[in-house]
């Protein structure tokens, strides 16, 4: 058994050309030793932040996580690349995955902060998900010359949640036909699951990158706002690692089965519906039901643990108040290694304040990872 806490790392990003050319300044600084994150008073020359700071009294804001990775001018030496990213926290998770955990990265932050970028990445700077696959088939293959014994089975799916809808997005969108959407169900033994959701079995790193991609246009092509879908659909794509062995002298063979999740959440600033502006908002434009309960959920497995009896009532946890949620139930407070990317723009104090706080949060969380593993004969 392994209890252990939600690992919170957070990630800045480059200016954009939006932000250099409204001038704005660099509001984050991190300390590489520490790892904490400082969140500075913007002055008044950008305007952007000039507004949030007339409207309320700011200050500045520090906040401490397992990582901090400063990817904001690469001249800095402590510069975070691609690669560092997966090596400090995807390398480690798939070593769980071989343990026999289940593991859960997801990347939370506002539209444009990073979250794609540092899951997806980009043809030449490939992010955690295909670096992840790319490092599962090497140990596989080095693997299955050194253990002949084991043998690996490995099947993907990718599906979003978009408006409390699930849609598989390794199904080709067929546009002359409404979207086919999904339900979900609970299983005494695998806890909830979406019925019916395409598992395609892989047996080498280009096949799952070719899934990965045609998941990936799926996405965006499914609606004609093509930055809208993304920015407001969570997309969760799982590796299932299957390892069989069959031990030669005692004649037994052993299943271990773990899972790989990983979450590009949908921008953090839908979670906020109405309050943030006076003006009305197209019905739906703005409320994103999954990520406001996400962060009840969040709260509610943050807060104190010593309920009546000492023991957390479960139904204070609200799993079962979003589709998102309720799929990432064992990821969010049970039996998986879970960690969360905040991810961070250089110069929005209000919405990285909000992030910041979020994933501080998060930190308090505890899962109870547990082998899977199981005799089969
Ligand atoms: P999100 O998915 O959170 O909406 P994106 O990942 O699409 O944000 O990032 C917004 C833009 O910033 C993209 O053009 C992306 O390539 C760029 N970007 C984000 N993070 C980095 C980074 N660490 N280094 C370089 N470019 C980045
Ligand atoms: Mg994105």
């Amino acid at each position: 058994d392994a209890g252990g806490n939600v690992r919170v790392v957070v990630r800045v990003r480059a200016f954009l050309p939006r932000e250099l050319y409204r001038g704005a300044d660099c509001l984050i600084s991190m300390d590489p030793i520490t790892q904490m994150t400082t969140l500075h008073v913007p002055n008044d020359s950008d305007p952007a932040n000039a507004r949030a700071k007339s409207r309320k009294v700011i200050e500045e804001k520090s906040f401490t996580f397992d990582n901090s990775f400063w990817s904001h001018d690469m001249e800095d030496r402590h510069y975070a690349h691609q690669e560092d990213v997966y090596n400090s926290l995807g390398e480690e998770f798939l070593d769980h995955n071989f343990e026999g955990y289940h593991t859960c990265i997801f990347a939370y932050g506002q539209t444009g902060s990073g979250k794609s970028y540092t899951m997806m990445g980009t043809p030449d700077h490939p992010g955690l998900i295909p670096r992840t696959c790319e490092d599962l088939f090497q140990r596989i293959e080095q693997a299955q010359n050194e253990t002949p014994n084991i043998s690996y089975h490995v099947r993907a799916s990718y599906f979003e949640v978009y408006n409390e809808h699930v849609r598989d997005l390794l199904v080709p969108v067929n546009p002359s036909q409404a979207p086919y959407y999904l339900k979900i169900r609970e299983s005494p033994s695998e806890g909830p699951y979406v019925k019916d959701l395409t598992e395609v079995p892989v047996r080498n790193y280009g096949e799952i990158l070719r899934y990965m991609k045609s998941g990936d246009a799926s996405r965006t092509t499914a609606s004609t706002k093509m930055n809208d879908t993304s920015s407001r659909s969570h997309a969760v794509f799982t590796i299932m690692l299957k390892q069989i062995h069959h031990d030669m002298e005692t004649d037994e063979t052993t299943e271990r089965s773990s899972r790989i999740r990983l979450v590009d959440l949908a921008g953090s600033e839908r979670a906020k519906s109405t309050e943030a502006t006076g003006a009305r908002l197209r019905e739906g434009s703005n409320i994103n039901k999954s990520l406001t309960t996400l962060g009840r959920v969040i709260a509610a497995l943050a807060g104190p643990t010593q309920q009546r009896g000492g023991k957390r009532s479960k139904d204070i946890v609200p799993y079962r108040d979003s589709i998102l949620t309720w799929l990432l139930k064992d990821s969010l407070g049970g039996n998986s290694k879970t960690a969360m990317i905040a991810c961070i723009a250089p110069s929005d104090y209000e919405e990285t304040l909000s992030t910041l706080r979020y994933a501080d949060q998060a930190k308090r969380i505890r899962t109870r990872a547990v082998v899977n593993q199981d005799h089969v004969s």
